[in-house]
């Protein structure tokens, strides 16, 4: 370790809670307990730095990297006063990863590393225990095999279910030291058989297999999903922690466990809670293959530890301020701490946690809404709920109880392996993937279930825990529940693949067919006390998208400051008023346009009027007639086979011919590109002055009815060149003007703004800002023009392959994409700000909801982001998040 050679390697002492970016963050918060001197283990950690050059340098290890672990083993082994993997009294080791953000079960573990056929023996020796040292041994050669040579497991579970049968063993524990003994041999004969190659003897090689597949473990396809669905880069690597071997399983005064410092489910304080095993190890609990005993049992069966237990566990929480989620390990009566770290929980928990932690004077508001609120788990409050009294009214009874893993209801048809989840739920159905026990492979399915129920595992287990942080509902530990073949025996009932059920994952239980779910309360206290905080702090208004007086109320209710984005084509789409509009767009003849227009105003006037009340006080934006003709025209094709079986049977008719004739005139090859907005506004003046006058007579109107005059703001579409906007403005504001005449009483303000939709606006837009009062950057098609990525279509297609072999980090259209879309909105905003000073900025596509995105519209200054009602809570955090951040990083770099 010259002063030349990277350090790849820290022992625990001399790491610190400030480095997870380099040891991970199971290694630094191991670092830091160590400093406070609680009982850990000792070990050392090897950095993500070294695992990313590992993985970059064509999976060689970086140089200096095998002497420094040498040289840490080496006073491992000193300190332990025992060597690995020697024959009387070895020294056994965990290997375990760790990232900088937690991924439960996502990577890889190894325990029990450097037993091999002679320290086995010295194991049970020194230990006076052979049960315990062959146990520890056939667990160690099927995790090595899984792991680091990819045999799998199923065969050694397969040989043990074998013996136990034989042996009339219903549990593990049943299993005898000579039984343990026999099964070691028939497991190195497995592996022999299918890697061709003995069991490793030596321990150093043993270890270096092991941290080379953790390594490798940051690359499989389940870290990859969890990483996307949690929004962690995909270059950051995991750390490797090397750390001596304590055991739960050398008796009955041993066990280990899981707990969090407060419920992870409700966020009730003051009941830790978890589960725990006696004589078992520490992968017996997260991988949810034995269903544990809840934690507060563990008073009773050794009191001495458990009271230490909760003791270290309130100090851990009071110093990281926050809900902790420890590993433990009682060997012999005594505790060992394995890990702490910052719980995963449902969003009703994050919301009470936070609120809970400032009244008990552990942080200020400022610090719980930033560090202790993840806004996007905020929408997961609006998850569904069982509806008890419905349930209890229809007289349903549940199938079987299990444990309330993650909470919520939902209702989808059985299916019983990840691969069928995803593809059903690809395909828009609902389903419920039902299994023995999830492992982390089935991420994928669970992403696409609507929830998750599990034959075993407890509250902790890693199934339970992904799904708590996806809010996804899930029961897991159901035990009446039998998988055979297709079939699904629960309690006493038996179902079949694609049989309705419905679970709830607040209370733990499983009901046949759908039982009526309610919709949560939006207005939950502790959220509410948040929002006050964020309000507080952040300096961006949030609107929303909403085109109805429903959405108006609904936005507004959650906190909306105005509509940034009334969609006016959405009112055009209703039964009655189709035909009308099919047959103005249809008509060559000016006048029968203008007839039709005039049918279709009052309905106009109508919806703008139920908004503006909607919205008394508040600023309204109301964008003008945007879509494609084509989505309002007759299909071309139906016309072209309609008209071709006239011709087969010699049918005449006109009607239908000239109908043929106006489409194929009317027909665009790339409607995206086509007529569309502010250019089909041109082209058919008298639809923009319809609007823009329903718009003016519709805040008359209002005005009158209330006294209260709206703010009223138009925009026009897809703008290009400062010609087109001046054009649509002079004839919107002839039109407002025209309509204002007709009125009398106080003024009217109408503001008309422009969305900023392409490349060629956002670069013009000192021009553009000449016309514009405001800009409202639509990202939706901004994006799809600078990327030249169809939004209707790459998501089905390309883009979904380039996320999945990770390409793109993001899907463009959720999260803005900064370097490329993010500079225009650069560009754009310091182009118009000299132009007209204090123009008003914002954003209104769809990332207008997303955290990320937000972040970004603050950094640049904008006034507002505009996103889905449904979206205005969480977009009212993350904007108060962004101003206690300052700058993020997250500009588009020069
Ligand atoms: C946009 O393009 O971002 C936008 C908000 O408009 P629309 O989605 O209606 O095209
Ligand atoms: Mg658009």
């Amino acid at each position: 370790m010259t002063g030349d050679v990277t350090k790849w390697v820290y022992a625990f002492r001399e790491g610190s809670r400030e480095m997870p970016d380099l040891l991970g963050g199971k290694g630094a918060n191991v670092a830091d307990m160590t400093r406070l001197g609680l009982p850990v283990p000792p070990g050392f950690t090897l950095t993500t730095a070294a695992c990313i050059t590992y993985l970059g340098e064509g999976r060689v290890f970086p140089p200096g990297l095998g002497e420094q672990i040498a040289a840490h083993l080496a006073a491992l082994e000193a300190d332990a006063g025992k060597r690995l993997g020697d024959a009387d009294d070895p020294l056994l080791v965990a290997v375990r990863s760790g990232a900088r953000d937690s991924m439960p079960g996502m990577m890889d573990t190894i325990l029990n590393l450097g037993l091999n056929d002679q320290s086995v023996e010295g194991l049970a020796a020194t230990t006076g225990n052979p049960r315990f040292a062959f146990d520890s041994y056939r667990r160690f050669i099927q995790i090595y095999a899984a792991v680091v040579c990819g045999v799998d497991k199923h065969h050694f579970e397969a040989a043990l279910d074998a013996l136990k049968v034989d042996r009339g063993a219903r549990l593990d524990v049943d299993l005898d030291a000579d039984d343990l003994r026999g099964l070691t041999d028939t497991f190195i004969g497995i592996f022999q058989q299918h890697m061709g190659e003995a069991f490793p003897q030596d321990p150093r090689l043993q270890l270096d297999g092991a941290i080379r597949a953790v390594f490798a473990s940051w690359e499989t396809r389940r870290a990859y999903d969890y990483r996307r669905l949690h929004g962690i880069p995909h270059d950051l690597g995991t750390a490797v922690n090397v750390q001596r071997m304590v055991f739960g399983n050398t008796g009955d005064r041993s066990g280990t466990g899981v707990a969090f410092t407060r419920d992870n489910a409700t966020g009730e304080p003051g009941r830790p809670f978890g589960d725990f095993l006696m004589n078992a190890q520490g992968e017996d609990v997260v991988a949810g293959i034995r269903t544990p005993r809840p934690l507060a049992e563990l008073a009773d069966v050794l009191p001495e530890a458990f009271a230490e237990l909760m003791e270290t566990m309130g100090h851990l929480e009071r110093r990281y301020r926050d809900m902790q989620d420890v590993e433990f390990t009682i060997e012999d009566g005594r505790l060992y701490m394995l890990q702490t770290r910052n719980g995963k929980r449902s969003a009703f928990a994050r919301v009470r946690i936070a609120v809970d932690m400032v009244d008990e004077g552990l942080v200020t508001e400022d610090e719980a809404l930033r560090d202790l609120v993840v806004c996007a788990q905020v929408p997961q409050l609006l998850l569904p709920q069982l509806d008890s009294e419905g349930v209890t009214l229809a007289g349903l009874i549940p199938l079987a109880h299990g444990v309330n893993a993650s909470p919520g209801a939902a209702v989808g048809a059985i299916v019983l392996t990840a691969d069928e989840a995803e593809r059903r739920g690809h395909a828009g159905e609902r389903v419920i993937l039902v299994r023995d026990e999830t492992t982390p492979d089935d991420l994928h399915g669970m992403i696409a279930a609507q929830g998750i129920v599990t034959a075993r595992g407890g509250k902790t287990s890693h199934a339970a825990v992904v799904a708590v942080g996806m809010g996804c509902p899930a029961v897991c530990g159901v035990e009446t529940l039998r998988i055979d073949g297709d079939l699904v025996t629960i309690g006493d009932t038996v179902l079949a693949v694609g049989d309705l059920i419905t679970i709830d994952g607040t209370n733990g239980a499983v009901y046949a067919g759908e039982a009526p779910v309610t919709a949560p309360d939006p207005f939950n206290p502790y959220l509410m006390r948040i929002l006050e905080w964020a309000d507080r702090a952040r300096v961006l208004r949030v609107r929303a998208n909403a085109d109805t007086p429903d959405d108006a109320r609904r936005a507004r209710q959650f906190g909306a400051e105005g509509i940034g984005l009334c969609r006016s084509e959405h009112m055009f789409f209703s039964a009655e008023r189709v035909p009308l509009v099919q047959a103005m767009i249809m008509s060559d003849d000016d006048a029968e346009r203008e007839r039709l227009l005039a049918l279709l105003r009052p309905f106009q006037v109508d919806d703008f009027m139920g908004i503006f009340r909607e919205m008394r006080g508040l600023p309204v934006t109301i964008r003008l007639l945007d879509p494609p003709l084509h989505e309002f025209l007759p299909s071309l094709l139906d016309l072209r086979l309609r008209a071709a079986a006239n011709e087969r049977e010699g049918i005449c008719d006109p009607e239908l011919d000239a109908q043929r004739a106006r489409v194929t005139e009317l027909h665009e090859e790339n409607p995206m590109l086509g007529t569309r907005g502010v250019r089909l506004g041109l082209e058919f003046p008298e639809i923009f002055r319809m609007q823009a006058g329903a718009v003016m007579q519709a805040a008359i109107a209002v005005r009158d009815e209330t006294g209260e005059a709206p703010v009223v703001e138009i925009m026009i579409p897809l703008v290009a060149y400062e010609q087109e906007l001046r054009a649509a403005r002079e004839m919107v504001l002839d039109e407002v003007e025209r309509v204002r005449a007709t009125s009398d009483g106080a003024h009217i303000e109408v503001l008309v703004g422009t969305m900023i939709e392409l490349p060629r606006a956002a670069l013009t837009s000192g021009d553009i800002a000449r016309e514009a009062e405001f800009f409202s950057f639509g990202t939706n098609d901004l994006t799809q023009t600078t990327l030249g990525f169809s939004r209707d279509d790459a998501e089905k297609g390309f883009l979904g392959m380039y996320l999945r072999s990770n390409l793109l980090p993001n899907n463009p259209f959720e999260t803005l994409d900064v370097d490329g879309v993010g500079r225009l909105i650069r560009i754009a905003a310091e182009g118009a700000r000299p132009v007209r000073p204090g123009i008003k900025l914002g954003l209104c596509g769809e990332h207008g909801g997303d955290p990320a995105s937000i972040m970004f519209c603050h950094d640049m200054g904008l006034d507002y982001v505009s996103c889905s009602p449904y979206r205005v809570q969480m977009a009212r955090i993350a904007a108060g998040q962004a101003a206690l951040n300052g700058a993020h990083g997250v500009s588009p770099s020069d």
